[in-house]
């Protein structure tokens, strides 16, 4: 989004106006407890811009969080599991990863209208070459009706400040 925002913005007007899983996560948290104060924890850097836009109250990177428990002496691996009260819609599960949005998007619009066509591209990782094709996009060249934009090679699984 900031990338179309600073140096392509004659692609605003093709860029999805979904939320983000943080904000409509942060939605329903405060939907359900007004006063919770919310806390995003992920792979990436970017979202704490997005977060400060949003009203998202803090944000902690997936190192961060591992210091804390570190720090703490918490094995994560030798901790209970913990019963998941809404397991995540099926085809959003991969929505981190490369083509997973993809996936998302077709299985939706297939519920919808099982004759859907998607005609999908993919930029997997913002880079020089990524940047050309995008501006090539703006000028109408793209023979798609679909383009998932991931800036970090493989998603956010692979973020900036993702735990491997
Ligand atoms: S792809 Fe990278 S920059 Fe984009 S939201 Fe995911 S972690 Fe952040």
């Amino acid at each position: 989004m900031n990338l179309i925002r600073r140096h392509l913005p004659e692609l605003t007007k093709h860029v999805s106006d979904t939320p983000s899983p943080m904000v409509y996560t942060r939605e329903l948290v405060l939907k359900k407890c007004p006063d919770a104060k919310t806390v995003f924890i992920g792979p990436c850097v970017a979202k704490r811009g997005e977060a400060r836009e949003k009203g998202v109250d803090y944000v902690l990177s997936f190192e961060e969080l591992g210091s804390i428990f570190s720090g703490r002496g918490i094995d994560v691996a030798a901790c209970e599991p913990w019963p998941v009260p809404r397991p995540a819609n099926p085809s959003a599960r991969n929505f981190a990863r490369s083509c997973g949005v993809t996936e998302a998007v077709l299985a939706e619009a297939m519920s919808k209208t099982p004759s859907f066509k998607l005609d999908a591209k993919r930029i997997d990782g913002i880079d020089c070459k990524s940047c050309s094709l995008l501006k090539l996009y703006a000028e109408g060249k793209l023979k798609a009706n679909f383009l998932e934009v991931m800036s970090c090679p493989g998603g956010c699984v692979n973020g900036p400040v993702s735990l491997n």
